[in-house]
């Protein structure tokens, strides 16, 4: 059947969509269809309501829920339930992977000032959810070698690789010792292998009271704080590839072929590491001697912060269960009705690390709520004209697995027809904001203009923009990660969010860095919460109802903006995606790579031409002996290949904007499909096919993580200079452009699919 689609020029929601009628109508038949669509947006937006965003937010923590737990089977099946109930087509799909639970976990000071950490988060008066101690997960990481280690304790900051180059700078070798690490900056995992790669024999990971405790806020019950037992619990797994770490690149089904948990191709980390409160982690520090720490390496506690190594020996002692255990997404669908193998997924993991009222409940609550009111209107006739895919994932916590696995289960289907996969994961409230794809942000932006900010009653775009502008409001630094400065994450000029980078902190990660699928991760942050109960058994229904989202208020928005998004991407003939910010995008990446050449330069020049000119010989302070060793020279490098390559992405960009704003008219199924998957390939062009060096499952060229799950722009490039391995830089640098030109022809190639319908019209 043929279908004579009308682009509309206005539409209700995002100004771009086009979003016409179909299968031969009529043009009052087309307006009709139209004007119903509307109503179906303004419908959804009405239904979402937030009491019942509450409902299923109690009701799904009621007990702790992380993979294993008791209740967390229960939840899965109300889950299921759930999206029966709505009208969706809904099943489990069931991974089997090993979830190490801690069985033996030592931490002890040795010594004359002995001290014996408790790892163990008690009961907080007028918190009842922390009664239940017999089902919370006991303070652990997960995916670390067990082991047995005695050795002095050294204390290395953040546990960045700057922080060692201080150590060397300092005179202390951390080879063979105990290492503590401070949360924050550096995903745990990171910090384990860096801590690997210097020697260490082991490492400990507390939360200073200066992150997100009291130096922040009173600690719970009080304040939000974190409290003196409180731990972050966490995965430290290697980021080689996300997922389960003994099956890369294949689904973890029943009888899958599996790595043992000391082979090295496994992402299982090096060595032994244990989480660590500050209540605990006060007495080692209190044991360390040596030299006093660099001032920005001083936290919060009442004590003189040194490096270390500590007089006495510390103890360390970890030993894993890793049972085999079955973890079940929640697959559902709403089929699609003119396109049905096309894709618009939305997701959510439902594993806390115990009862995980904020993460991460409060966005699967929201995106439960979005299908209830899909499912609504499905029933009251509306059809999408893609299928819609809702994923309720498990395993989030311990490495994205259930999203992980799924994508591998479903990879070639996933590259051929996936439209765009959105994540939630932690909300909070203030300014709406998140991480994308560039070529969405108008779309999005154009949804949140017509979504009310709960608190101000202005549109939650208007706020964003208000926040960006005005440096009287200035947003706390735990959020610091791109929101802050004005000029990324407002674009003043085309009024509409910037989006940072599509991360990979979440769901979203396989979707990006592997599968290259356009992304939203969108949801509300700014104001009040500190984080303090941040994979603690503490981030439960009390706290949440006081601290994070009280009335639900921003779920509601949250689940109007995203919501919308699902109708608007599932509704869409062509697909609202727009490349002029894509070109912004790839140019600050490159920018950016520069950026940190420039850096590293500058500063090995500086160090060495110090030592060479006997700097630091003049300035000795015999209290304090510094022995900066020379740095590596940082020879030349040509960046030419990449600037060339981006002005290309940017001049193939202005050709597809006039290509997409010259498109009118009534287009074929056929001209529409076409133009699709045209803009779908500038998308997948992200993607080098061959993976970044070392790591092939990370294909996406800008998206994919650095090796130590970090930001890194052009990780090929910005890890290997990193890591001082010049040569690899050096050849990777044309690699890369490569990539980046094939983006450019993507859009001119999607260009081209536009002219040719604008000048044949309906075949
Ligand atoms: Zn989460």
């Amino acid at each position: 059947m043929k279908c004579a689609a009308k682009l509309r020029a206005a539409a209700a929601c995002a100004g771009l969509i086009a979003a016409g009628a179909c299968a031969g109508a009529q043009p009052a038949a087309r307006e009709d269809q139209a004007a119903q669509q509307s109503r179906y947006a303004s419908e959804l937006q009405a239904e979402v309501s937030a009491d019942k965003i509450g409902s299923y937010i109690k009701q799904l923590t009621a007990r702790p829920n992380y993979p294993g737990a008791p209740y967390a089977e229960s939840v899965a099946d109300q889950t299921l339930a759930l999206f029966k109930q709505w009208g969706w087509d809904a099943r489990f799909e069931t991974f089997e992977v090993s979830f190490p639970r801690a069985i033996e976990q030592t931490v002890e000071l040795l010594g004359p000032q002995g001290y014996q950490a408790k790892i163990h988060e008690p009961p907080i008066p007028g918190d009842t959810y922390s009664d239940n101690q017999a089902e919370i997960l006991q303070p652990q990481f997960v995916y670390g070698p067990d082991g047995d280690v005695t050795a002095p304790l050294v204390y290395v900051n953040l546990g960045l690789r700057d922080d060692y180059e201080e150590l060397r700078k300092l005179g202390v070798s951390v080879a063979g010792k105990l290492v503590i690490a401070r949360i924050g900056s550096l995903w745990r995992g990171g910090k384990v292998e860096l801590a690997a790669e210097h020697g260490a024999a082991g490492m400990l990971i507390y939360s200073d009271p200066k992150e997100d405790g009291y130096f922040r806020d009173d600690p719970y019950p009080a304040g939000s704080g974190r409290t003196p037992d409180g731990v972050q619990r966490g995965s430290i797994l290697y980021g080689k590839y996300p997922g389960d770490p003994l099956t890369p690149d294949e689904p973890a089904l029943p009888g899958a072929k599996r790595l043992s948990k000391d082979d090295p191709r496994s992402t299982v980390a090096r060595i032994p590491a244990v989480p660590l409160s500050y209540s605990d982690a006060q007495h080692l520090l209190a044991a360390l001697g040596g030299q006093v720490a660099p001032e920005a390496w001083r936290g919060a506690l009442p004590l003189t912060y040194h490096v270390g190594p500590s007089k006495s020996d510390v103890h360390l002692k970890v030993k894993y269960d890793w049972k085999l255990l079955s973890w079940r997404d929640v697959i559902a669908r709403l089929p699609g009705k003119v396109w049905p193998e096309e894709l618009v997924i939305r997701g959510n993991h439902r594993d806390g690390w115990v009862y995980g009222a904020q993460d991460p409940h409060s966005g699967h609550s929201e995106m439960l709520e979005e299908a209830r009111a899909l499912g609504k209107l499905y029933r009251e006739g509306w059809r999408p004209k893609r299928t819609i895919v809702y994923a309720s994932w498990e395993g989030e916590e311990q490495g994205t697995i259930g999203s992980t696995e799924w994508t591998e289960a479903h990879r070639q289907q996933l590259l051929d027809h996936a439209v765009v996969y959105m994540n939630t994961d932690v909300m909070g409230q203030g300014t709406v904001g998140g991480t994308g794809s560039a070529s969405l942000a108008a779309f999005v932006s154009a949804i949140a203009a017509g979504i009310p900010d709960p608190n101000s009653g202005v549109s939650t775009l208007e706020r964003a923009k208000v926040a960006a502008r005005d440096s009287i409001y200035e947003l706390p630094s735990s959020y610091g990660s791109g929101m802050a400065a004005a000029d990324r994450t407002f674009d003043f000029q085309h009024n509409r969010l910037v989006l940072s980078a599509p991360g990979y902190s979440s769901d979203h990660q396989a979707f990006v860095s592997n599968l290259a699928v356009a992304t939203l991760n969108m949801g509300f942050n700014g104001d009040v919460t500190v984080g303090g109960a941040y994979h603690t058994s503490y981030d439960d229904y009390a706290y949440y109802t006081r601290f994070v989202d009280p009335g639900f208020k921003y779920g509601h928005a949250a689940a109007q903006l995203n919501g919308t998004a699902v109708f608007e991407l599932a509704s869409a003939d062509v697909l609202p995606l727009q490349f002029d910010a894509t070109a912004e995008a790839v140019g600050r990446e490159v920018a950016s790579v520069k950026r940190l050449y420039e850096t590293l330069l500058k500063r090995a020049n500086t160090t060495n031409s110090a030592i060479a000119d006997g700097a630091y010989a003049t300035l000795l302070d015999p209290l304090r002996p510094l022995t900066p060793p020379a740095r590596e020279s940082v020879p030349a490098l040509d960046f030419a290949p990449l600037d060339a390559a981006a002005s290309a992405v940017s001049s193939a960009a202005q050709r597809f904007m006039s290509a997409q704003q010259a498109l009118s008219g009534q287009l074929s199924r056929s001209q529409v499909q076409k133009i699709n998957l045209a803009l779908l390939q500038v998308e997948r062009a992200f993607n080098r096919p061959s993976g970044m060096p070392d790591r092939p499952y990370y294909k996406n060229e800008l998206y994919s993580p650095g090796r130590l799950w970090d930001t890194v722009p052009f990780p090929a490039i910005g890890d290997a200079m990193l890591d001082g391995h010049w040569d690899v830089a050096r050849e990777q640098i044309p690699l890369a452009a490569n990539t980046v030109q094939g983006i450019g022809k993507a859009m001119d190639a999607a260009a081209a699919q536009m002219v040719a319908a604008s000048s044949k019209k309906a075949d």
